[in-house]
């Protein structure tokens, strides 16, 4: 089967020229073309030569993969169905809002992270994403030029794909990439130590932690990676990062009635992140089918607000976009049917 070239970074396409005995200029043309000029076929690089063109078509494709469906909110979301190797597939949510516009890109098919509260860790794990299928879906999206910024928080852990992850983030970012301001993009992740420790000392995009209870023993409860790298610890680290304006660290919290929504873990929130120049973001949660979680109502959402931002927290309470067709924060799945 031919490899695809798209989702190489110069390094691997350097790699690959050398192997096919090509000049060794021909990575960055290569990368030009397939990162800045968009092409989707090897022989529309008409500055390689006619026989570097044959050699590449021999055993490479660009690889890239259409959208097969979409579903549009009546909010203007769409969720977007790719397909990826092995015949399986994964969501992408694009979010336009007023001046912005978000994708909502996937890392993995399904979770094995196990979040109790959490639509695509009830799907498990179906395997990782290469870089190819990471990327495609930003530029395969229809709405590519519209895009404002890029969150990792679609399907799947991405620091469960690590090495992927930092392929495409270094694609997006580079010059000889797409060229992405590092700030137009956040990781969203639930803390994997190492993992967190590799992403801040190796990119400059902004971290999104997913917090979802602020004490050890209930966190674990609801994220069973507590048990291996408590919150405390992810927290610690991220202290030690003298971190400059141009990089966010925010942490991700989804309101569950009777859960984490009262006043005592607002409290505890304030103790345990004192000291971390951070944002919260409050998220309304959206029932899945067979969770025995209930969303927070609007009181106890304001409440809980309140009690952070009296502590001088910067907190924001996330709009929910995309309800309609289950492209909502924690809902992308590719166990459910499509319907074309
Ligand atoms: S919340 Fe994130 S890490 Fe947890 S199961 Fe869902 S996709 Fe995986």
């Amino acid at each position: 089967m031919k490899q695809a070239l798209f989702g190489k970074t110069v390094q691997e396409l350097s790699e690959m020229a050398a192997e096919l005995s090509l000049p060794r200029y021909a990575a960055k043309q290569i990368a030009g073309w397939l990162y800045r000029r968009q092409v989707s076929s090897i022989d529309a690089m008409t500055d390689l030569s006619a026989k570097t063109r044959e050699l590449l078509n021999a055993r490479y494709v660009v690889g890239l993969q259409e959208p097969e469906a979409v579903k549009k909110s009546k909010d203007g979301t769409k969720k977007y169905l790719f397909p990826v190797a092995d015949g399986k597939y994964v969501e992408a949510a694009y979010i336009p809002d007023r001046d912005r516009a978000t994708l909502c890109i996937s890392s993995q098919v399904g979770c094995r992270m196990g979040c109790a509260f959490c639509m695509t860790g009830k799907q498990g794990m179906n395997g990782n994403l290469t870089s190819t299928d990471i990327l495609n879906q930003f530029r395969s999206l229809p709405e590519q030029a519209s895009l404002t910024n890029i969150v990792f928080m679609g399907m799947g852990e991405p620091f469960d794909n690590l090495p992927e992850v930092m392929k495409s983030l270094e694609i997006l970012t580079a010059d000889d990439g797409y060229a992405w301001a590092p700030k137009r993009i956040t990781v969203s992740t639930i803390g994997i130590l190492p993992a967190v420790k590799h992403f801040m000392e190796n990119s400059r995009c902004h971290i999104a932690i997913s917090l979802h209870h602020p004490v050890h023993e209930e966190r674990k409860r609801l994220m069973p990676v507590e048990n291996k790298y408590p919150i405390q610890q992810i927290i610690a680290q991220l202290k030690t990062y003298d971190l400059n304006r141009q990089r966010r660290i925010s942490f991700e919290y989804v309101m569950l009635a009777g859960i984490n929504d009262s006043l005592r873990e607002a409290k505890e929130m304030v103790k345990l992140l004192s000291g971390l120049q951070c944002r919260i973001n409050l998220i309304p949660f959206h029932a899945i089918p067979d969770s025995p979680f209930k969303p927070s109502g609007r009181d106890a959402i304001q409440q809980f607000d309140a009690a952070l931002q009296q502590k001088g927290m910067i907190v924001t309470v996330r709009q929910s976009r995309g309800l309609d067709i289950d492209a909502a924060c924690g809902m992308l799945s590719t166990t459910r049917k499509w319907h074309k």
